[in-house]
């Protein structure tokens, strides 16, 4: 470690940087074999439609419980996974182990699958999904898989590929957290999503703020204009599920609605 010199700022710093490279080197170890010890679960959210409260599909959210960190959440070890490619057998083991539940499920529910922007432009991905779906049984028309625009943004015309030859299996295609990114209308009309999900944040405000009310309206009038159905997520209260319902929203995905939990839980599977 450098000498606390006081010309030299930066010395300050250093312990701090220190703790943090550790910190997530000792995460990114513990991912590591979370894996193998059987620390990964997956948790679902339900999905349903707006007018009728249907209920038409389950996304599945990966969780963590280390016996010495506790619960981590996803959006503190997903990124470190990102970052030194355990997210390529993180993922892997999530779309298989959520196909293979969901194939044991009642075949009227679909299954939404998040897939992080390193598994998207994996040169496997196309045959792990194949791969993944024959060996479980799971009709391609169940699997919607989610990206986010930052997916996308590297390289439009491989990413065009990519979900052309994925939907050419049957599975659908789904654009989480729009309206946090770049949501370029070019992106909406280039690529053919089956659904939208807007970003929860969107819902805070939409009771009371009447600019917050007016984008939700908009990106409603886009998907109709496009015929691409938009997801809201992030419901939490009634008034937002209302304002929704009145502005002719799809589908909607909220705590309101249903909170992430284990499929026996949910009733999707036998404990
Ligand atoms: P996401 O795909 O946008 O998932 C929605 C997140 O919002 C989930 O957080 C969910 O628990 C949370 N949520 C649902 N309803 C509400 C609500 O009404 N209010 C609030 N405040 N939050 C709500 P979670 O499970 O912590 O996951 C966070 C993010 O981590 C996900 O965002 C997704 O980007 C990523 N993630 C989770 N599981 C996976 C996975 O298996 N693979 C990949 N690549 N990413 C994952
Ligand atoms: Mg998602
Ligand atoms: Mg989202
Ligand atoms: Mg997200």
């Amino acid at each position: 470690r450098a000498k606390a010199d006081p010309l030299r700022t930066v010395a300050y710093y250093e312990p701090a940087m220190d703790e943090t490279v550790r910190e997530a080197r000792a995460l990114a170890a513990d991912l590591k074999t979370a894996m193998e010890k059987g620390e990964l679960s997956l948790h679902y959210q339900v999905q349903t439609a707006i007018a009728t409260g249907e209920v038409f599909g389950y996304e599945a959210l990966l969780r963590w419980t280390s016996p010495e960190r506790g619960d981590v959440p996803p959006a503190l070890f997903i990124p470190v996974a990102e970052e030194n490619g355990l997210i390529i057998p993180l993922g892997e083991w999530v779309l298989q182990t959520a196909c293979a539940q969901a194939a044991s499920w009642d075949a009227a529910y679909k299954l939404a699958v998040n897939l992080s922007p390193v598994q998207f432009f994996h040169p496997d991905l196309y045959r792990l999904v194949k791969e993944t779906l024959e060996k479980t049984g799971l009709a391609p028309a169940r699997l919607e898989l989610e990206l986010t625009e930052t997916s996308i943004i590297d390289d439009k015309q491989r990413a065009l590929e990519i979900v052309r030859r994925i939907k050419e299996l049957g599975v659908s295609i789904a654009l989480d957290d729009f309206g946090t990114g770049y949501s370029s209308i070019d992106t909406l009309r280039s690529f053919p999503f089956d659904r939208i999900k807007l970003d929860g944040s969107f819902m805070q405000g939409i009771e009371t703020n009447s600019d917050a009310a007016a984008i939700v309206r908009s990106v409603l009038a886009l998907g109709r204009t496009m015929n691409i159905s938009v997801l809201a997520e992030g419901i939490e209260t009634p008034r937002q599920l209302e304002v929704l319902r009145g502005e002719g929203c799809v589908a909607g995905q909220g705590f309101l609605i249903g909170r992430p939990a284990c499929p026996e839980t949910l009733g999707l599977q036998p404990a």
